[in-house]
């Protein structure tokens, strides 16, 4: 394809092959192997919008990997188990509108919010969230269909315990349907979450 070439200074054909080259994302060094569009002529890589974003969102990537930050897959896995659209869950944790859309997009958040979505992962906090601020931020719908699939989770994973019920700082009691129970695990959990 051709391009122009500011070093050659006219239109020229270019190539595309792979480089090394350190990117600094938020004051901190990213190594990244990336491809890029070289001058046919001199040799010099040049500017290529989508080869140069995609070296970007693999430096955040890294980035993400290396501060322990949730990858944008991440995110989004921890979004659709509650239903939520992404417009819902960024309402619903006070973020912008537009913010988890951007962050499954592969934009870099900062830390504070990243530890908020991280606690999201259990649904444990996610049903205090919503009980907290699920009406105020969202519709009763979302709110309540969030909660559901919250519940339901909490009880698959409880039921790895075989736990047989949980009381849950007076807003509700959950059931779930098993006879067999391990009175030591139920004991520690209810104790846990009853607090
Ligand atoms: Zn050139």
């Amino acid at each position: 394809m051709t391009t122009f070439c500011e070093y050659c200074d006219k239109f020229v054909n270019t190539h595309i092959k792979e480089y090394s080259d350190t990117i600094k994302v938020k004051g901190q060094d990213i190594e990244i192997t990336a491809k890029g569009a070289y001058c046919n002529e001199c040799g010099k890589r040049l500017f290529d919008r989508d080869l140069d974003n995609d070296a970007l969102l693999m430096a955040y990537h890294k980035y993400r990997e290396i501060n322990g930050l949730l990858q944008p897959e991440e995110i989004k896995r921890i979004r659709t188990q509650y239903d939520l659209s992404q417009a819902s869950f960024a309402k619903l944790l006070g973020f912008g509108e537009k913010t988890i859309t951007r962050y499954e997009g592969g934009s870099l958040q900062d830390e504070a919010p990243n530890s908020l979505i991280f606690l999201m992962d259990n649904p444990a906090n996610m049903i205090d969230m919503l009980n907290k601020y699920g009406e105020k931020r969202l519709t009763k719908d979302e709110t309540d269909q969030a909660l559901a699939k919250a519940k339901a989770l909490m009880l698959s994973e409880l039921s790895k315990y075989k736990i047989t019920s949980i009381q849950f700082k007076d807003h509700y009691s959950i059931q779930p349907s098993m006879s067999q129970s391990n009175s030591e695990w139920r004991r520690t959990k209810v104790e846990c979450y009853s607090r």
